[in-house]
């Protein structure tokens, strides 16, 4: 068998201690599963979780420029710790939910937030404002294996050197397995499938020429520049 037109690599991002890489199947992402950043949004931060998605493709590796995307003035940083999928997973308990977890890493969820909330106002779809081209650096992945399962640490995201999110992952509304196993409810969970798991209180702009660098205490670091 052979395709029609060319086809493409599968987007995939390192394993920390490994030569082989963990391929991205599908990015799901948590709305508003931070307290303070609800707040921030204007929102109820009691609301059942919700989801959104970008495409694999999407993904920027750690320390790369990306270009300042087009059709915005204000292109948002979000710092989140980021959950691999390694198995199948269906209507999934909380309580068995960390048994589908490969790894986590450190991503960011780039936001072209005008696009994003004049969609919101109207009832429209986000993908406009989320789910853009290099809307997703991601740093590698760290397995379970090396780091176990993370449930507090700080996370904390500075440009160019200045804090401007400063939280503990212990603080989101939906910890990772109530937000799997709520999620595996909706869609069956596949190898390969990241979750950003919601940023912390602080969002805001960044501008060409300005470097974004987001940590999870326990996780990793990741660096990324905008062009
Ligand atoms: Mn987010």
């Amino acid at each position: 068998m052979s395709f029609v037109i060319p086809a493409w690599d599968i987007p995939s991002l390192p394993v920390a201690g490994s030569e082989d890489r963990f391929p991205v199947r599908r990015i799901y992402c948590i709305g508003r599963n931070y307290a303070e950043h609800a707040r921030e949004m204007g929102m109820d931060e009691r609301d059942p979780p919700f989801f959104f998605m970008k495409p694999a493709d999407a993904i920027v590796q750690n320390g790369e420029t990306i270009p300042y995307p087009p059709q915005t003035s204000n292109y948002h940083y979000e710092g989140e710790l980021v959950v691999a999928i390694g198995k199948t997973a269906t209507d999934v308990s909380v309580e068995d939910a960390n048994d589908c977890i490969y790894g986590y890493g450190v991503g960011l969820d780039m936001t072209r937030r005008d696009v994003q909330i004049a969609a919101r106002e109207v009832g429209r779809p986000w993908d406009m404002g989320k789910g853009f081209d290099n809307s997703a650096p991601c740093s590698e992945i760290h397995t379970v294996a090396e780091i176990g399962h993370p449930a507090e640490g700080r996370i904390h995201l500075t440009v160019n050197g200045e804090t401007r999110q400063d939280g503990d992952i212990k603080d989101m509304i939906w910890n990772v397995p109530e937000s799997i196993s709520y999620l595996s409810g909706l869609v069956t969970l596949e190898p390969g499938d990241l979750i950003m798991t919601g940023t912390p209180a602080g969002v805001g702009p960044v501008v060409s020429g300005e470097t974004m660098v987001v940590s999870v205490d326990g996780v990793t670091e990741l660096t990324c520049t905008i062009a």
